[in-house]
């Protein structure tokens, strides 16, 4: 198995076969396991964009349980689901506070959204997240900020008209 990790201060790049080692979701690379608990640590409490995605086998056969990302074929219950849908893919992203909630990895943007984890497990997968500045945060302020100011001047002409 092998896996590709970036990980410069504020950006993580995982690509790899990511699986359950007792009880520990992971992936390996040349340096041995890695706990995908370790690889979010550092970003912890950042402003990030995160996407967790399934990857593509072009060189899968077609109908390929997650396109060729799934190992689970015979071996067990893959959590996503692949034997009921086997081409569904996990194409997932965010933006948002990367927090821990109760031992649960979410990001926290207008609404908490768990990470899907869960669905890492006995795939090959890609986990990209990178820490920038509060975009949205600050374009929803602004935009609350010109709500309020138009409430305010709708008031101001009310009481204007009385
Ligand atoms: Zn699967």
């Amino acid at each position: 198995m092998t896996a590709l990790h970036n990980i410069i201060s504020d950006t993580v790049i995982v690509e790899g076969i990511f699986y359950i080692r007792q009880e520990i979701l992971g992936v390996s690379d040349i340096n041995g396991f890695r706990s995908v608990e370790e690889i979010l640590e550092p970003l912890k409490d950042k402003y990030v964009k995160a996407l967790l995605q399934y990857i593509v086998d072009p060189a899968a056969p077609r109908g390929s349980w997650g396109l060729g990302s799934c190992l689970w074929k015979d071996l067990g219950e893959c959590p996503f689901g692949h034997r009921f849908n086997p081409v569904a893919m996990l194409d997932w992203s965010q933006e948002g506070y990367l927090c821990k909630s109760g031992g649960v990895w979410c990001i926290r943007g207008s609404e908490q959204l768990e990470l899907p984890l869960k669905y890492l497990d006995g795939h090959n997968c890609r986990m990209v997240i990178i820490s920038i500045m509060p975009r949205q945060v600050t374009e929803e302020t602004k935009r609350q900020d010109l709500v309020g100011q138009v409430g305010n001047l709708l008031n101001t002409l009310k009481s204007l008209k009385k």
